[in-house]
């Protein structure tokens, strides 16, 4: 059994999904676990569509759902030359009917009924490629991971619950011995009591990751539209350089510090099981991309940068002159999560706390109001924070020049330097 991941890139317009049909047919060998997610920027305009529906701004819902309808439609229309296809009807009955839900009453609970409403993107891409694919392989299958992926009420954020979905996707597999093409959602689940859940944007990684768990898969594979692991986003650095292999361990520093190649919670079940993680590109399919895997010999040869943008450095200092201790660091914890702010780094002296975070533009003036009252708080904003893991000096100066530096933390393997241009 092998796990496939295509995510909505991969799947964006007709021509992707014959890609990914073709890719499914050449390079998988036995069984495979297709999880897909919703096609292109799909899962935006569902955010966008539950906003509208929640605030009651229902033209602008309709408009919204037509829309996304008529993506649909194009696409299908691109990959059946039978027009009279049964997905042509799926695939309109299925936005008729989240149209029709302005008559329904809504729920109080906004991320339930964001859940509810945002997995259709998953839904209607897995029915559109199942559909194309059962073309040509009648030893496909359509997977509902609504019905497998077991997980608490935690609706937008929800936590799995391997142990059942273990049993329930093992039934599923087993229940249907004949099939090879097995093809699913990712980012999707149930609670105890049927409804369905998501597991936090960008999770079809992680599904991959829970089917290749629960299935002792032989590997995974995410497809994606660069050639592999890079050791820097290009988006912000020129003359990046491929990953050949590397360790479930480095992948998981490397995402814990920013790294956006893979969901982070993707690897850890993969790493229990020393299941092998590719990262392949779907445009060169044949190039090996890079591999995750146990072993740390092939690690440290390339540093790898990860950029953050829009950093906000903050000092905190108690005004009654008090030591920076546990006491009131937990107090500036509390405060910092209340607001959801999130830590990249930090760091203390006797009299004050410094912290580099992500935190939304409109809650600083509410953190910076409330923390006031009992310290002095100094901040910058607009900063850039940039990780080297395998750092040295020529590394450093070359992201440095031109900056000027707030912050700099080095350990033996990764220094974190925040900064700004000059
Ligand atoms: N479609 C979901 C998202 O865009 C899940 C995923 O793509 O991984 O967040
Ligand atoms: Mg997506």
């Amino acid at each position: 059994m092998r796990v496939f991941k295509f995510g909505g890139a991969s799947v964006k317009n007709a021509e992707a999904v014959k890609n990914v049909s073709y890719i499914i047919n050449n390079f998988s060998d036995d069984k495979v676990i297709v999880v897909v997610s919703a096609m292109g920027k799909t899962t935006n305009a569902m955010e966008l569509i539950t906003e509208a529906l929640y605030h009651k701004k229902y033209d602008e819902f309709r408009a919204l759902v037509q829309e996304r309808k008529a993506f649909h439609l194009d696409i299908i229309d691109g990959l059946f030359e039978q027009k009279n296809h049964p997905i042509f009807d799926e695939v309109k009955n299925m936005f008729n009917q989240l149209g029709n839900r302005v008559h329904l009453p809504i729920a109080e609970n906004y991320d339930f009924e964001y859940d509810q409403i945002v997995s259709l993107g998953e839904v209607v891409s897995t029915k559109i490629i199942q559909a194309y694919i059962g073309l040509s392989r009648k030893d496909s299958v359509w997977m509902d991971a609504r019905h497998l992926v077991r997980t608490n009420n935690n609706y937008r954020y929800a936590d799995v619950k391997f142990e059942k979905t273990e049993q329930l996707i093992r039934r599923f597999i087993a229940d249907h011995a004949e099939k090879n093409i097995f093809v699913t959602q990712g980012f999707l689940g149930h609670t105890d009591e049927s409804f369905t859940t998501t597991l936090g944007r960008e999770g079809s990684d992680f599904t991959a990751g829970i089917f290749a768990y629960c299935l002792d898969a032989k590997d995974v594979t995410i497809w994606k539209d660069v050639p592999g692991m890079l050791n820097a986003d290009p988006k912000w650095f020129d003359n990046t350089v491929k990953l050949d292999m590397i360790s479930f361990k480095e992948a998981i520093e490397l995402s814990y510090y920013g790294a956006s190649v893979i969901h982070p919670k993707t690897l850890k079940p993969l790493q229990n099981k020393g299941i092998p993680l590719y990262v392949k590109s779907f445009v060169s399919p044949e190039n090996p991309g890079t591999v995750i895997q146990p072993s740390t010999q092939y690690d440290a040869l390339v540093p790898s940068f990860i950029f953050k943008m829009n950093q906000v450095l903050m000092s905190i200092t108690p005004k009654d002159f008090s030591f920076i201790a546990e006491d009131n660091m937990s107090d500036i914890f509390k405060r910092l999560a209340a607001v959801g702010a999130r830590i990249n780094v930090m760091q203390n002296s006797a009299l004050s706390f410094t912290v580099c975070m992500d935190i939304r533009p409109e809650s600083l003036p509410k953190l910076v109001d409330e923390l006031s009252t009992d310290y002095t708080i100094k901040y910058n904003n607009d900063l850039e924070l940039v990780t080297i893991r395998h750092y040295d000096q020529a590394t450093i100066d070359r992201v440095t020049t031109g900056k000027e530096i707030f912050m700099e933390q080095k350990t033996r393997q990764t220094v974190r330097i925040v900064m700004k241009n000059l």
